[in-house]
């Protein structure tokens, strides 16, 4: 079966991508016969993290048209990752407003604890109880975002905090945060996003995609219209990573392929 298009990449201009290379992932989707790709490069506007910044969306569009001129069987589609966009509106206006992007993903990375905004994969160093509801923050978080006006259209990632599951609080059970998540659902159907699979650690399997079957059906439960799968690659390597199996539970989850290489998958 023909791989989906992989909607959720990172390349050099990302600031988080050291290995990320715009042409070798675009040698490596020839390769591996992904039929598009979308370049959705961070802008985030926190700065936990050294270095973290949005895109130079100028500079960034160029090597797109340049990628474009040299790889001209491959579809090359736009994008970008917007963080936390509810917290940014006039950055994220600013940065859209820069060019045309075609895929934009809304995304959470982090919530606000008193006045600090905190990564979720700091939240393994917080104690067990704050770890908890610092997770449940994050839903809220999700929640607030899917429900402004942001212009995003893929909702990233839905179920982030279980790539950096802290240890202490049990294991990640779906069920545990079901009305967190079926709510988010709901506001996202209603607003028309799509929602993404995001398959970066895809090691051991389903389990670790984000989100996993049994939210992906909810989706499917509440009228989620489609799916989009994103390997979250941050190096030309990972590209597609998972998507084997993931083409395999979103079918699965009642969500199914179209033949035009650039459309999302439907109920
Ligand atoms: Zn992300
Ligand atoms: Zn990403």
């Amino acid at each position: 079966m023909l791989l989906p298009p992989d909607f959720h990449v990172h390349t050099e201009w990302s600031w988080d991508a050291p290995r990320g290379s715009m042409e070798r992932t675009c040698e490596r989707a020839l390769q591996i016969g992904l039929p598009a790709v979308a370049f959705t490069e961070h802008a985030d506007f926190v700065t936990i993290h050294a270095g973290q910044r949005s895109v130079d969306v100028r500079g960034y569009l160029e090597a797109v048209e340049r990628c474009r001129h040299q790889f001209k069987s491959l579809r090359i589609l736009t994008g970008v990752e917007l963080g936390e966009p509810h917290w940014f509106p006039e950055e994220t206006a600013a940065v859209l407003g820069a060019g045309r992007l075609d895929r934009v993903l809304g995304s959470v990375h982090c919530v606000r604890i008193g006045d600090r905004p905190v990564d979720a994969s700091q939240f393994r160093g917080l104690p067990p109880a704050e770890a908890t509801d610092a997770i449940r923050a994050y839903f809220d978080e999700l929640l607030s975002m899917v429900e402004s006006t942001q212009p995003f259209e893929l909702l990233a990632h839905l179920d982030y905090p279980k790539r950096y599951w802290p240890d202490g609080i049990g294991p990640y059970r779906e069920e545990d945060f079901e009305s967190d998540m079926r709510a988010v659902l709901v506001a996202a159907e209603k607003r028309g996003l799509v929602l993404e699979l995001n398959t970066t650690r895809n090691d051991a399997g389903e389990e670790r995609f984000c989100p996993g079957i049994k939210v992906l059906r909810w989706w499917h439960e509440v009228g989620g219209e489609a799916v989009s799968f994103g390997s979250d690659a941050h190096d030309p390597d990972k590209l597609a990573g998972g998507f084997e199996l993931a083409t395999q539970i979103v079918q699965a989850a009642g969500f199914k392929p179209s033949p035009d290489p650039v459309a999302f998958w439907r109920r």
